[in-house]
């Protein structure tokens, strides 16, 4: 393989220079980690499994109009995405109860939520990402309020998709972090969906049987995480249906 620029490397993935101006590879690694990076181990195949789903996810959300940084599949573990300024917010939607906010509000994890609930939280890892309110993002310059209307209105489309495909398959969307750039277009910029939205930033739960199909198996020691991302690809048919146990990287192109 030719040998590229790294710019960054992060805790799931590995940015490098793209083909062209503008664009980057965004290398899916198999390194899970929780609770800021306390937590971690090496689990074959979950990169392999993520930048499929990130793909997937991306794909239909660029089918129904909602702007995003995937621009194709590369290979197994790599994709070229569009180079964006990020926005240094995690993006949150809650549909259900569950986590922090579990925590934070004495809520029991499940609690179906009055309506779906927008969150910011900073990404500064060595502050542990803390929750911010509004008048902190506009105060402090992370974005202006405009950026702040669009994110909230990308967000809910966001979870609107990711529901409903989610429910087509027996799975609730329980909550999920995304990520926002800004592109520019002339003198225009617009705000997009970035890095990536794959089972390590949502959280997934069979509808049946309430079987966590997410990271919280990884976080919670529950079980084989890449057999439960395994799941989730099988039935968005992502993977063969007959795909029942993690997935080996030979196994998908
Ligand atoms: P909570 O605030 O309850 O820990 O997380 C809410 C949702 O956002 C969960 O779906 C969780 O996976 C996701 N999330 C929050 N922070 C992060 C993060 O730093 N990395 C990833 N991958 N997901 C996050």
């Amino acid at each position: 393989m030719a040998r590229r620029k790294k710019l960054y490397e992060g805790k799931a993935k590995i940015l490098y220079e793209g083909p062209e101006p503008g664009t980057l590879v965004q290398y899916f690694k198999d390194d899970a980690t929780a609770f800021n990076a306390q937590k971690k181990d090496v689990i074959e195949g979950k990169g392999v499994l993520n930048n499929r789903l990130s793909e997937f996810f991306m794909n239909g959300l660029s089918q129904i109009g909602v702007p995003t940084h995937f621009l194709k599949r590369i290979n197994m573990r790599e994709q070229l995405i569009r180079s964006v300024e990020i926005i240094p917010l995690e993006v949150i939607v809650r549909n259900y109860a569950a986590g922090t906010l579990s925590e934070r509000l004495g809520l029991e994890e499940g609690t179906l939520l009055p309506r779906p609930i927008v969150e910011f939280c900073l990404k500064d890892d060595n502050l542990g990402d803390p929750l911010v309110a509004e008048e902190h993002i506009i105060a402090f310059g992370w974005a202006t309020q405009q950026d702040l209307d669009d994110m909230v209105a990308l967000a809910l489309r966001v979870n609107d998709f990711m529901s409903g495909c989610m429910l087509a398959v027996g799975i609730r969307l329980v909550d999920f972090k995304i990520e926002i750039g800004r592109v520019w277009e002339g003198d225009f910029q617009r705000l997009i969906v970035a890095d990536e939205i794959s089972p390590d930033s949502c959280r997934l739960w069979d509808i049946e049987t309430g079987k966590k199909l997410d990271k919280d198996v990884f976080r919670r020691d529950l079980g084989n995480l890449a057999d439960a991302y395994t799941e989730v690809a099988r039935r968005l048919g992502v993977l063969p249906t007959n795909a029942t146990h993690a997935v080996k990287p030979t196994l998908i192109n």
